[in-house]
């Protein structure tokens, strides 16, 4: 029988940390703090082990543990987050870090990052200057906002807005349009933590003028409109638009606010994307605009509120605000996103590239990734695909292209977990029992990439 002393001796049997941590180190170039974090989750995991399975395990043996040791120790050594290759099509994947940005974006946050910056100093007078002040200005000279703010995210913006705009009154918002975006935002909770109160009105598919008009009462506070951003209403619906909301909202002069999600502040509609500028919900009547930086606008993680200036200084000047303000790399990042928008150089932020790619080059691209894969053993072929846009935006829309379908020997999961582990990862779809790679998230640069990937990911699987 296995009684708990022989337990006890096995668990014996297994090194010291300090012993482990010298046998792994040997020879490999691996810095001490990770071979310590590495070899204590190994003996952990050892011991729950010779724990869970008294009866049948074996302790391991020292070389064993070294070389998980080393194995561990290398990941934890290795910087986050790690350059992945999207083969998925879907362009804004939030799981994926969104946007890309810009490489003069990105050269921007670089020079930001690594100096000091005039970020909060007015060189001309030498005193404290706005943090905000040039993006503010871009911000407004690109879409005719009276005012601008910019904060960590547009969750952020949203809870601010309603916090500083609707302390203790009632914001009123459409049953069908308590969204969830994602699973970390959702409409009521984002209220909840504010000090707002929400009024849910009309029923899920449909909500008129009249049921915003019956439910404001001597607490109102605001009118918030959501963008149903990743999903479509279909059958017998019906919602109040921005125009009428906007008159009711005069009437009992009260905020109307637009929750946009995802936007731009250029017209996408000639280029096949119907989605229309942020600024035309200023138009349209909305006091205030919010918006993300990271989504449609091709920028960074941000959250931008367009709108009265009187309603922006009342956000700017809460408490709040200091909280979730943005840092210079934010801040550098999306001034020079704003600038290549404004000079109409669409083509430079790489958002706009992937979704604007015209089919003809879509395919090109396509052809030269089958041939790459070919090359290699691999039975694929080019096919018609949609690709997404994702980031909750425009979840109907399918934009045409193509797809390099390749035809996987064992389960087609495995081989997609296989690339997913492999050095670069590479997230591919799975679909009809093959993998599905869409150029159109790979550069050409990264399409080269994928195939050396692809070589070690089957190799690995083989192995
Ligand atoms: C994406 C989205 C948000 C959340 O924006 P983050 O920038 O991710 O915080 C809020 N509202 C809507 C309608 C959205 O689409």
């Amino acid at each position: 029988m296995d009684g708990p002393d022989s337990v006890n001796a096995r668990l014996r049997q297994l090194p010291a940390v300090d012993l482990l941590v010298e046998t792994a180190a040997d020879g490999a170039s691996v810095p001490r703090w990770a071979l310590l974090a590495a070899a204590r989750s190994v003996l952990d995991v050892a011991r729950a082990g010779l724990l869970r399975e008294p009866g049948t395990r074996r302790a391991p043996g020292a070389e064993d543990l070294a070389g998980r040791v080393r194995i561990r120790a290398r990941g934890l050594c290795r910087p986050w987050p790690r350059r992945v290759l999207n083969a998925t099509g879907v362009v804004l994947h939030t799981n994926l870090g969104r946007a890309p940005l810009s490489a003069e974006a990105a050269a921007a946050v670089a020079e930001a990052a690594v100096g000091y910056s005039d970020l909060e100093l007015d060189l001309e007078t030498g005193r404290r200057g706005s943090r905000l002040g040039v993006v503010r200005e871009l911000l407004c000279r690109a879409t005719g906002a009276e005012d601008a703010l910019v904060v960590n995210n547009n969750a952020a913006a949203v809870l601010l807005a309603l916090d500083a705009l609707a302390a203790d009154r009632d914001v009123l918002l459409s049953r069908g349009e308590l969204v969830e975006i994602g699973g970390s935002f959702r409409v009521p909770e984002i209220l909840g933590q504010s000090r707002a109160r929400l009024v849910e009105v009309g029923t899920t598919n449909r909500t008129h003028l009249r049921d915003y008009r019956d439910a404001i009462g001597p607490r109102a506070g605001a009118l918030l409109k959501v963008h149903r951003s990743n999903f479509e209403m279909r059958g017998f619906t019906h919602e109040a638009g921005l125009r009428e909301l906007a008159v009711l909202a005069r009437e009992h002069d009260l905020p109307l606010i637009e929750d946009r999600g995802s936007g731009t502040v250029v017209d996408l509609s000639a280029h096949g994307i119907p989605e229309p500028e942020v600024q035309r919900g200023l138009t349209d009547g909305a006091d205030l605009v919010l918006f993300s930086g990271d989504k449609l606008l091709g920028g960074p993680q941000a959250g931008i509120a367009l709108g009265r200036r009187d309603l922006i200084e009342r956000m700017r000047t809460s408490q709040l605000a200091r909280a979730l303000r943005v840092d210079k790399m934010t801040l550098a990042a999306l001034d020079v996103t704003l600038r290549i928008l404004l000079d109409g150089r669409l083509e430079s932020l790489p958002v706009l590239r992937m979704l604007l790619a015209p089919p003809a080059e879509l395919e090109a691209r396509a052809e030269r990734l089958a041939k790459a894969l070919s090359t290699r053993g691999f039975v694929c072929s080019v096919v018609k695909q949609a690709s997404l846009v994702g980031g909750g935006a425009l979840p109907d829309l399918r934009l045409p292209g193509f797809a390099v379908r390749v035809e996987s020997q064992g389960s087609p999961a495995a081989l997609a977990r296989a690339l997913r582990l492999g050095d670069p990862p590479v997230l591919v779809r799975v679909s009809q029992g093959a993998l599905m790679l869409d150029p159109r998230t790979l550069t050409d640069d990264d399409a080269s990439r994928v195939g050396e990937a692809f070589e070690r990911g089957l190799f690995d699987q083989s192995t």
